[in-house]
């Protein structure tokens, strides 16, 4: 079966297990967490496939992403 826990950074490319940090349960649209290799703040924009975005690049271009980013869920952890 395909993991759907493993993010990937968008900055620095590198692979952040989700599940070891949250439960699964948690991970979600919204979430908020830090890459631990390069500190970006990344939320979760999009579910399978997992898609990770820069929480500063809100509002920035990425019209696409603009239904998520109207949540502001960064209580949720
Ligand atoms: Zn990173």
């Amino acid at each position: 079966m395909t993991k759907e826990t493993e993010a990937v950074c968008p900055i620095c490319k590198n692979i952040i297990e989700l599940d070891e940090e949250f439960d699964a349960c948690d991970i979600d649209i919204g979430l908020v967490f830090y890459c631990p290799e390069c500190d970006t703040e990344l939320e979760i924009v999009r579910m399978d496939p997992m898609v990770v975005e820069r929480t500063e690049d809100a509002g920035d271009e990425g019209a696409d992403w603009d239904d998520e980013y109207d949540d502001e869920n960064e209580d949720l952890y």
